[in-house]
């Protein structure tokens, strides 16, 4: 009666092992070939300065450029918005909550 379910079960089973077992391969291909990350971004139009230790962004509330590692980051619809202070990270909160 429920053989059919069972032999689905049985297919379903070994397809994800299959996958799982593939996947591994795979992940561990790319393990060895990685490359130390130095991640290609976007290079502003102000030159000058991006830092190999850490890239400078700047604030959209009181145009202070500070450090992304040290900089208090939101997200926002058009992508990450970075502040140099709690105090304008919420003021930006505010004025993108407020209609116009
Ligand atoms: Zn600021």
């Amino acid at each position: 009666m429920l053989g059919w379910l069972l032999r689905l079960l049985l297919l379903f089973l070994v397809v994800r092992a299959l996958m799982l077992i593939v996947g591994g391969l795979f992940r561990g291909l790319m393990g060895a070939a990685r490359v130390p990350g130095e991640p290609s971004e976007r290079t502003g139009g102000q030159g000058g300065v991006a830092r190999s230790n850490g890239t400078l962004v700047q604030d959209p509330v009181c145009g202070t450029y500070v450090l992304q590692d040290r900089a208090l980051t939101m997200k926002t619809s058009e992508g990450t918005a970075f502040f140099c202070s709690e105090r304008c990270r919420s003021a930006y909160d505010a004025q993108a909550a407020r209609p116009h």
